[in-house]
């Protein structure tokens, strides 16, 4: 049966979804949504197009105001009204009325929590100068904004290259601002694999954003001349006249933690397949909330919108005693910045060694996103990480312009229908010149992972290029190998490759390269069947490049 009175803190995409649904499941339930901001459901995801000015109208990234959640809904929203305690034996909610400073008592049937995650702040020396920003409101873009107009800042850094930080990075570049961004990682979108992360960097450095890896912000400081210096570990100084910090969110759990409810190994909340805490009146969703990785099976923070609004469902649905789990996350991810796209899905392979998961097989590939022969046709690189035993795809990343997206959604679609490369091989996918090709990415990735598999084109490892005693043969083209191959590599061009076999060794094994693996898996499969050990360096130079960058 359902509750009589359901209240949600928070709501905005958790929180405004558990809402929503539930008014859909249930005309009868009384909903309150409190939410200490001045807005619920604002666009958060649009707030670093709004401060670079592609959003030009603040109203935009208002998605629904509190009268249409009453008119729509007969839903109550009381915005600036924080949530202070909750008191579990007697089922209140401590609130406090931000402008009057009143508090009060609300009682609860079920409880939502949806509270989200807050930006990194670390203590820094001079950390609250003036000009130090974090992203996570309305009202914080607008105070970017602001800045930016009044004080015409010509140089910003931006702290963290993840997701936020690219995007930061790009709209601060659109309003004409020199920007440097400090990343304690060695390489930009800590998420991705290293190699992968390699084809963000250089576009970055392409358009002329300035780059300090492998180092950590130490204290801010006023500069003489008015703007801020950021001092760093490595003991370089930025000068600055904006700062973004973008170093990650930390989830919302003072309310769940005072509470008593329990707090898993992430520091997150701890929720079960219905979203529900320990507590079976208190569900807590989005943000905030430790969820499992459907591929390592471990307990993860995944700070991501779309798994937030599916969690906020799934508590509805429990709440209003429907059978429903949340199966999980996957990390699916896409970030866009100076016409580049990063997404991936599922595990990568850092993931992997971190969970202690091996018994993997990678492959790389360089394909475009639609046929050559159509104008536009670019080159999208592409990872897929699949399982020895069974071919199971375990996680993909692709680096590229147009196309890129819809490749890691079909695979992460995909693999939560527990698909293998085998699927991904057979996969039927729309095809016209300007959208694909009739052997799509898709169908390639697959392909060439069910080729290793089936034993047609073993893969030499990247890891072992520089300690290899193998023989190196690139079967590229002697104008492509010179201007730039593997050290030690001997080029045999393909189309010579079967008279030339004799200048080969039979007691060797053979790894063999060229732009992009297709011509070294033909060249792959010649050697074998004339008895030679020929092993495929999945990706090719391209790939050689990526792990070896100038
Ligand atoms: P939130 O959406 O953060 O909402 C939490 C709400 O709870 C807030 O309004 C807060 O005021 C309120 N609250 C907290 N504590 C209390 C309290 N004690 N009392 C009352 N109210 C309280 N995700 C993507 O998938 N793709 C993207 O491109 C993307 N871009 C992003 C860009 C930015 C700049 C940011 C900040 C986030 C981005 N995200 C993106 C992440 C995405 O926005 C979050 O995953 C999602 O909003 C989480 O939803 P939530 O309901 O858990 O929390």
């Amino acid at each position: 049966m359902a509750a009589k009175r359901v209240v949600i803190v928070g709501g905005v995409a958790g929180g405004a979804s558990c809402a929503a649904r539930l008014r859909r499941m249930d005309e009868t339930a009384e909903i309150l949504i409190l939410d200490r901001g001045p807005y619920v459901s604002f666009a958060n995801c649009g707030l670093p197009y709004y401060v670079g000015n592609v959003i030009q109208q603040e109203s935009k990234l208002l998605l629904a105001s509190p009268a249409l959640f009453r008119e729509r809904f007969n839903i109550e929203v009381r915005t600036r009204h924080e949530v202070l305690c909750i008191d579990r034996a007697a089922q209140t909610l401590q609130v406090r009325e931000q402008e009057s400073g009143r508090e009060y008592s609300q009682p609860y049937d079920a409880l939502v929590l949806s509270p989200g995650a807050a930006p990194i702040c670390p203590p820094w020396p001079g950390v609250d100068l003036p000009g130090i920003f974090t992203l996570r409101s309305v009202p914080d873009s607008r105070a970017m904004r602001a800045w930016i107009e009044d004080r015409k800042p010509r140089k910003a850094v931006v702290v963290g290259g993840g997701f936020i930080g690219l995007e930061m990075a790009e709209n601060l570049v659109h309003r004409g601002l020199e920007v440097t961004i400090v990343e304690m990682a060695a390489q930009v979108m800590p998420p991705l694999d290293a190699e992968m992360a390699e084809y963000a960097r250089q576009r970055l450095l392409e358009r002329g954003v300035k780059l300090a890896l492998s180092d950590a912000v130490s204290a801010f400081e006023a500069a003489p001349n008015g703007g801020l210096l950021v001092q760093t570990k490595s003991g370089a100084a930025y000068e600055a006249e904006m700062v973004v910090l973008a170093i990650g969110v930390r989830p919302e759990t003072g309310l769940a933690r005072a509470a008593g409810l329990e707090i898993g190994e992430r520091s997150g909340i701890r929720v079960n397949e219905q979203m529900r805490t320990a507590d079976p009146r208190i569900w807590a969703v989005g943000d905030a909330v430790e969820v499992r990785n459907r591929i390592t099976g471990q307990w993860e923070l995944i700070p991501l919108a779309g798994p937030a609004n599916r969690q906020g469902r799934v508590a509805a649905d429990a709440i209003c005693g429907r059978e429903v789990r949340f199966e999980g996350v996957q990390a699916t991810a896409v970030c866009g910045f100076f016409d580049l796209t990063a997404a991936m899905t599922g595990a990568t392979e850092k993931s992997l060694r971190h969970a202690g998961i091996d018994g993997y097989h990678c492959v790389y590939l360089h394909p475009a996103q639609h046929v050559g022969y159509y104008p536009g046709a670019q080159a999208m690189h592409l990872k897929l990480l699949f399982r020895k035993s069974d071919g199971r795809v375990l996680g993909a990343q692709a680096v590229g312009g147009e196309g890129v997206a819809r490749r890691i959604d079909v695979i992460s679609t995909a693999m939560q229908m527990k698909a293998t490369v085998y699927d991904l091989e057979e996969a039927e996918l729309c095809y016209a010149p300007q959208f694909g090709a009739a052997k799509d990415a898709v169908n390639m990735a697959g392909m060439i992972a069910a080729n290793v598999l089936r034993g047609d084109a073993e893969l030499a490892p990247w890891a072992e290029i520089g300690s290899t005693e193998a023989f190196l043969l690139d079967v590229r083209e002697p104008g492509e190998f010179a201007v730039g191959a593997i050290p030690g590599a001997v080029n045999i061009p393909l189309g010579q490759l079967r008279a030339r076999l004799g200048e080969l060794p039979r007691e060797r094994e053979i790894w063999v390269n060229c732009a992009v693996g297709q011509r070294a898996y033909y060249a792959c499969r010649i050697l074998a069947q004339h008895g030679l050990q020929a092993k495929n360096l999945s990706g090719g130079f391209g790939t050689y490049r990526a792990l070896h960058p100038l």
